[in-house]
This record gives C-alpha cells, sequence and structure tokens, in this order.
C-alpha cells in the first residue's frame, strides 16, 4: 500500500470516528495526525534486525511473553530519528506543547539528552532515568514519558510484527499481551460467534481471550462480570470486574463494513472511560488519553 492511499484510509477513518463521536473531536483531531506518523514509521523506518529464534512457545503457553523473552529494544535503534519525526508530528497536533517540544529535539540532537540510556535501562529503573533527565535538563516528566511511549509503539508495533511472523501460530492464555506484556486498553466482540478480541495500545497486537474471565485479575464469575451500556448505543460498552475494580471499553462488531482502526476507536470512546472512572472503576492500563484525574 502507497503511503498516499494509506493516509487516505486513516482520513476515512477519522472522519467517521469524528461523525460518531462529536464529543472526542478535539482528541481525535489531535491524536489521528500522531497515530498517522507512527504507521509510516513502523512501515517505512530501517531498524536492525533482531533473531527471533530462541522466543519459546511452551513458555508463550506459561504466560512468558515475548518482551519477557527477548529484548526487543536494540542498542543500534535509529531513536534520534524517529523521535524528532514524532516530535514534528506532535508540535503540529498540540500546538501549545511546541515550545517544550522544540527544546526536547534540541538536546537530543545534541546528544545532551540520550535516549537510549531509557531503552538500556533495566526494566523498573526507567523512572531513575527519567528522574535523573527531571533534575539535570529540567524535562517534564509528563511531556517526555508520553514522547517515550511514543517512541516505544514505534519499535514495539514493528517487533510485534516480526516476532509474530517469525512464530507462526502460538498459544496464549493470559489477559495481558503476549508481545509486551501490558493490559489491553480496548476489546472487540465479534457479533457473529461472540468471540471476544483484546487489543494492546502499547504495541498494536491484538488476541483472542475468553469472555468470561476478567483479562486482569483472571476472576472467573460469568454473573459477577457486567457489561455497562449507554444509553441508545448498542455497539459501545466497558466491562466491568467488581473483584479487581477494572474496566475495559469494549465495541460490538457487526460485519466488516467499515475498516476499524482500534487505535482510533478507543479514543472515540473516551467518554466511555470517564464514565467508568466517575463510577470508580480504573482502566486496565493507563493511555495518553485515559489518565483522567
Ligand atoms: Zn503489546
Ligand atoms: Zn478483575
Amino acid at each position: 500500500m502507497s503511503g498516499n492511499t494509506e493516509t487516505s484510509v486513516m482520513d476515512q477513518i477519522l472522519d467517521r470516528a469524528i461523525e460518531q463521536n462529536p464529543h472526542s473531536k478535539e482528541l481525535l483531531k489531535a491524536f489521528g495526525p500522531i497515530i498517522a506518523r507512527q504507521r509510516q514509521l513502523v512501515n517505512s523506518i530501517n531498524l536492525p534486525k533482531l533473531d527471533y529464534s530462541s522466543i519459546d512457545k511452551v513458555k508463550l503457553r506459561a504466560g512468558v511473553s515475548v518482551i519477557e523473552q527477548i529484548n526487543l529494544f536494540a542498542p543500534d535503534d535509529p531513536l534520534t530519528e524517529i523521535a524528532l519525526s514524532l516530535t514534528e508530528a506532535v508540535k503540529e497536533a498540540l500546538p501549545k506543547l511546541a515550545g517544550e517540544l522544540d527544546r526536547l529535539s534540541d538536546l537530543i540532537q545534541k546528544d545532551k539528552l540520550c535516549l537510549a540510556d531509557y531503552f538500556a535501562t533495566q526494566p523498573g529503573d526507567e523512572n531513575k532515568t527519567m528522574a535523573r533527565w527531571g533534575n539535570d535538563l529540567k524535562i517534564s516528566p509528563s511531556n517526555m514519558s508520553f514522547l517515550l511511549s511514543l517512541i516505544e509503539r514505534v519499535l514495539l508495533e514493528r517487533r510485534a510484527r516480526e516476532a509474530t511472523a517469525a512464530l507462526g501460530e502460538f498459544a496464549w492464555e493470559k489477559g495481558y499481551c503476549p508481545v509486551c506484556g501490558e493490559f489491553p486498553s480496548i476489546a472487540l466482540i465479534e457479533e457473529d460467534g461472540g468471540k471476544r478480541f483484546l487489543y494492546c495500545s502499547s504495541c498494536g497486537q491484538e488476541w483472542r481471550y475468553t469472555r468470561v474471565i476478567c483479562p486482569y485479575c483472571e476472576k472467573e464469575a460469568p454473573k459477577e462480570m457486567d457489561y455497562f451500556y449507554v444509553e441508545n448505543k448498542t455497539q459501545e460498552s466497558a466491562f466491568v470486574c467488581d473483584q479487581c475494580k477494572k474496566y475495559l471499553v469494549t465495541l460490538y462488531r457487526a460485519g466488516r463494513l467499515h475498516v476499524r482502526d482500534m487505535d482510533i476507536s478507543a479514543i472515540a470512546l473516551v467518554h466511555m472511560d470517564m464514565i467508568m472512572q466517575d463510577k470508580g472503576y480504573e482502566p486496565m492500563t493507563a493511555c495518553p488519553w485515559n489518565i483522567l484525574k
């Protein structure tokens, strides 16, 4: 698919999402072009090849995700190139961040801010790197985590594609992502057959998961699990679990009339996040648009 076709498909999806969810117009207009830029990068950027041959399907079946088995970041990943391209897209989408983003781009270009430090840290030590950047370079942690999450998504989405292509079919029975280990941001239930698919916003992976178990705490009690609906909207709901108090925005799909984009849908349905958080539930995973408090 050429870049232009991809852009126009994305534009159509965005226009339809705005038409159906006018309350999310501002968010969709801001995030749409950022997501489009991420897609371009995933499809076109040159990344060093990783070796996926040591991923063990037996471990996967036991719930050990790909990222726990091999390092999905390479020391020579083109972090600067990805970061500069994304800061440009974010500046266009969110002009009020322009000043801070220009400063970030400048620090990255002059090697004063070494992004590789973050991606090379041991899991759990990321906050130390962020704290050091905050102290030494006076960088706002929220803007920095936003940029890092955008960069991370580009790398992880490409590697999720490569890893799943290398693996072929594999069994996965967990509520967190088989590739990057994050919990889902949105689910899709096919009306025809009723299968539930969970979607990971950290890497773009989708996987099937039973409808009668909570993806977050694995509680199996169909009658205590409820779906919350907004009046007059039968296609949108939120799965709620009364044990762990988490919710998962869920879409119903009747047929395949329109191309769906799960990243766009997750943002378009932010009103569900507001309603569920008002009721005291928490999202299964934090995304830039669903941290409302
Ligand atoms: Zn993932
Ligand atoms: Zn639960």
